[in-house]
């Protein structure tokens, strides 16, 4: 059975699973969902006990028609080959009745590689069909960006530009991105801010003769293929604490919606989920939404978990559309209303029904690093931050019989001024990056300007896409 796509706010056709791919966003601006959720195989201990085959097995439906199944497990066997734990996605017990699912084993240290990695191979894939060659264009505040890069570098389809904000990353961060030797990645650091960075991706797709000449492309959030290879590992944990007839919550430290969204996918795919716990820092647009069935955006205030510094959570709009039974029109209108007034309210009966699946919290930066201390005392683990947060909303929310698998989506050295902060223990990079901070470094600097930007990628073109057209 192939799944078939339809946007989320209900206009323009019904398309497969290549189109989606590539366009990303849906052309009446919404987000692509499967029109219906293929099933998984009702009993656990009849799926596979491999990730790579659990993989193959719960994304083929989403592929098929695009994706032959032996291209599809040469794909995943590649993309998680560059993970350095032969489970890919490890669980820890950490008490009675809350594991610990390290998300954090891929290239970049953060729980994107698990998606990136695929959809790169699968942007490849398809791109060697068509015959075709794309430029992805991205801005990135620090995680993204890298994930990205490290999952297109060496495509002969794909180029990759990334803007981040010059010296407002960490060093690791910069580092991942401008040490990469491929000559088809750029990395761009922009005389501004992220919302800098971002206004000027926007603008280049707005660009539509530059966005036609280069074929412009994006992998952000929104792209359907993320939220597709995140859900296996919700079924590998299940799986692996051999769980399948009794039901199991998960704790996600969230900020665009996307890996929690995956959870509820999982679930809607027949997997055994008691509810979704939904982590949130400072940034707490959807704890309360929970509490109160309405959304009302803030300001966003920086926090020690950076990643989930968001207001607006992009991939919130695929479960709206949910809520509100598949009605695109009105998904857009709520959506619409909300950009508009910076509120939004469910109805009661909408609002039931989130809460009877989800449940949300916030956690500040004092008791972030008193979690991280609590946690390294207690265990002798270090953890990151975001891990932090979720840890914190499992051990505040969980019932007594309740059992709880917390996401772990970074790994402590990608934040390790927090993680000493708190512990008094700076955390070793592993061993892959461990000469991070000897590699040299190859980016451009340029102004906050439009023209600017488009002249660097013009430029890339040109050279041929020598490589060493890079200062
Ligand atoms: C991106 C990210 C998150 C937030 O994930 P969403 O899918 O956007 O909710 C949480 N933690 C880390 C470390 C991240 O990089």
């Amino acid at each position: 059975m192939a799944v078939v796509y339809r946007s989320s706010r209900g206009r323009g056709p019904e398309l497969g699973f290549s189109d989606v791919l590539l366009t990303g966003l849906a052309p009446d601006g919404g987000l692509f969902l499967p029109t219906a959720w293929p099933s998984l195989p009702v009993r656990a201990a009849s799926l596979p006990t491999s990730y790579v085959d659990l993989a193959t097995q719960v994304i083929e439906p989403f592929v098929a028609g695009a994706v032959e199944r032996e291209q599809l497990q040469a794909i995943l066997v590649d993309a998680y080959d560059t993970f350095d734990h032969p489970d890919v996605c490890p669980l820890v017990q950490l008490d009675e009745g809350h594991h610990l699912m390290e998300l954090f084993h891929g290239p970049t240290l953060a729980f994107k590689d698990i998606a990136l990695q695929v959809v790169g191979r699968l942007f490849d894939h398809e791109l060697e069909r068509r015959q075709q060659r794309v430029m992805i264009v991205g801005a990135t505040s620090g995680d993204t960006g890298s994930a990205a890069m490290e999952a297109v570098r060496g495509s002969r389809h794909v180029d990759i530009v990334v803007l981040f904000p010059h010296g407002r990353t960490t060093e690791v961060q910069r580092r991942q991105m401008t040490t990469l030797s491929d000559s088809n990645v750029h990395a761009v650091a922009v005389q501004g801010t992220f919302d800098d960075c971002q206004d000027l991706v926007k603008a280049m797709f707005r660009d539509e003769p530059f966005r036609l000449r280069h074929s412009l492309a994006a992998v952000n959030s929104i792209n359907w293929a993320r939220v597709m290879a995140q859900i296996v590992y919700y079924v590998w944990a299940v799986q692996q604490l051999g769980r399948g007839s009794q039901a199991t919550t998960f704790c996600v430290p969230t900020g665009n919606f996307g890996n929690v969204f995956s959870g509820h996918a999982a679930a809607r795919m027949g997997l055994n989920v008691n509810r979704l716990l939904v982590a949130s820092n400072r940034n707490d647009i959807l704890s309360r939404l929970m509490e109160t069935g309405e959304m009302r955006a803030e300001e966003v205030v920086p926090t020690l978990s950076p990643s989930m510094d968001i207001q607006i959570s992009s991939n919130l709009e695929r479960l709206l559309y949910e809520l509100l039974d598949g009605n695109g029109p009105a998904t857009a209108e709520l959506i619409a209303g909300f950009r508009d007034h910076g509120r939004a309210a469910l109805t009661g009966a909408q609002h039931q029904r989130l809460t009877d699946e989800f449940a949300g919290d916030r956690i500040d930066d004092s008791e972030t690093l008193a979690i991280i201390s609590e946690v390294y005392d207690a265990h002798g683990m270090l953890i990151d931050p975001h891990t932090a947060v979720g840890i914190g909303v499992a051990q505040r929310h969980r019932r007594p019989d309740e059992h709880v698998v917390s996401l772990a989506t970074a790994h402590p050295a990608k934040f390790p001024d927090a993680v000493e902060q708190a512990t008094g223990v700076r955390p070793d990079l592993p061993a892959h990056l461990a000469d991070i901070f000897d590699r040299c470094e190859d980016y451009a600097v340029l102004p906050n300007d439009l023209a600017a930007v488009e002249d660097f990628v013009d430029g890339l073109s040109v050279d041929g896409l020598s490589g060493d057209g890079l200062s």
